[in-house]
């Protein structure tokens, strides 16, 4: 059966922070690896009944990708914001 692709939305200030909690495990890596400490636990749950992630607010990610990247199920997409289009 095809998974639910659906994702969680949140907009800040210099991306677009979506999460997938059909794939999200609740493992935490995105929590740990952030280097500004945005992500925490969401009310949300993921795919094993676990919290998915959240950023805590609008203004501290700088979009660097990085939990994107580290994210060992692709539950997380990070687009960036571009300034001056
Ligand atoms: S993009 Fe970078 S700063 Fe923003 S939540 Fe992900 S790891 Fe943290
Ligand atoms: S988003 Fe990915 S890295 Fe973060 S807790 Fe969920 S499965 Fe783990």
């Amino acid at each position: 059966m095809q998974k639910e692709l659906q994702s969680i939305d949140t907009p800040m200030e210099k991306a677009n922070f979506y999460i997938f909690p059909a794939y999200c495990k609740g493992c935490g890596l995105c929590k740990e690896k952030c280097p500004n400490d945005v992500l925490i636990w969401s009310d949300d749950l993921g795919v094993y009944g676990t919290p998915t992630v959240k950023p805590k607010d609008e203004d501290s990610c700088i979009a660097c990708m990085i939990c994107e990247m580290v994210c060992p199920d692709c539950a997380i997409r990070i687009e960036r914001i571009r300034k001056g289009k």
